[in-house]
């Protein structure tokens, strides 16, 4: 089928966020444009919220933002204009120091508290030190260890610690205490949500005072029940040129490629597609790819010829 509108890729424009806990890398190693060079944490790659519109940086929508288009070219998305929100958003973390210790609510708990989506989220490890242990989960039997475990900051007896290596590949569920470790940098694709209930900072100071914790939500929304182990980690482990799935959730699928020559994929989804170029560069269907390149994949458009030297993550909303 295909409408005027479906024949091309829609890239985006990166977006930094000044983090205490950021490094540099977003700006000297993926060539994010910044005025600063330090605490660059995180860069908001294609996002649609009241923080941060992407900007489409060429095409026929060049200088459109991603709002808009939402709203006014729904095709492109393969729905109707229903007054939803964009689904999801893509990050990439520069964790120079720790990230905080974290859970986020699912979308019952933070519709009824905080008048948002939940936050289901995973990580694509891009970098990171070697012997690197993200926090994921924690040892405390039942709700009751958890508080006291807490109340007492035994934090090292409670969090749970998983060694993770580039190119791993891990789900973080609502409810998952989490957090994101020193030196490393990952792509991230979460639900379009920015509820976080802090449950530890290391008793850090920003601008001399301690960054505030929400612990008591945080103790309402924490699984403690949950089974995450080095098995939830994934490895993947795809030949060149042949797409892997590494996720399929209710909010939304995550899949891998890595192309080395020639890879036609075709349509992998019944709505739109989020690319993000992590490393090398090369061509889809004609337009040009390199390293730090997010874009729409529109409803309707088959990835027919991706050519070059490049690994490719794509991920897609699954609409309710
Ligand atoms: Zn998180």
């Amino acid at each position: 089928m295909g409408t005027k509108h479906n024949h091309e890729l829609i890239f985006m424009e990166p977006v930094l966020q000044k983090r205490i806990w950021g490094g540099s890398r977003l700006k000297n190693e993926w060539g994010y444009d910044s005025e600063q060079d330090k605490e660059l944490g995180e860069c908001w790659a294609v996002s649609c919220n009241e923080q941060t519109d992407s900007r489409v940086t060429e095409g026929e929508y060049r200088g459109k933002h991603l709002s808009q288009l939402w709203r006014e070219e729904p095709e492109l998305f393969g729905r109707e204009a229903d007054g939803t929100e964009f689904p999801l958003l893509i990050k990439i973390i520069d964790a120079k120091e720790n990230l905080s210790v974290q859970v986020h609510p699912d979308d019952t708990y933070a519709e009824e508290h905080e008048h948002s989506k939940g936050k289901r989220e995973c990580w694509y490890i891009l970098d990171c030190p070697p012997n690197a242990e993200l926090i994921v989960g924690t040892h405390a039997k039942d709700r009751d260890e958890l508080k006291r475990m807490i109340e007492e900051k035994k934090w090292d007896d409670l969090l749970n610690r998983i060694p993770v290596k580039k190119g791993d590949f891990i789900q973080i569920d609502p409810g998952t205490i989490h957090a994101i470790t020193a030196g490393v940098e990952l792509l991230e694709v979460q639900q379009n949500s920015d509820v976080t209930y802090r449950i530890y900072d290391y008793d850090r100071l920003q601008n001399g005072t301690p960054r505030q914790l929400q612990l008591q939500q945080g103790m309402d929304v924490i699984n403690v029940s949950d089974e995450i182990s080095e098995e939830s980690v994934i490895h993947p482990k795809s030949k060149d040129n042949i797409l892997q799935r590494l996720i399929s959730t209710c909010d939304y699928l995550v899949w891998t490629i890595r192309v080395n020559g020639v890879a036609s994929v075709g349509r992998i989804a019944n709505s739109f597609l989020i690319g993000s170029v992590l490393e090398g560069s090369g061509k889809c269907n004609g337009q040009l790819l390199s390293k730090g390149m997010h874009f729409i994949v529109p409803h309707d458009y088959s990835l027919d010829r991706i050519e070059g030297n490049l690994r490719i993550n794509f991920a897609a909303p699954v609409y309710s």
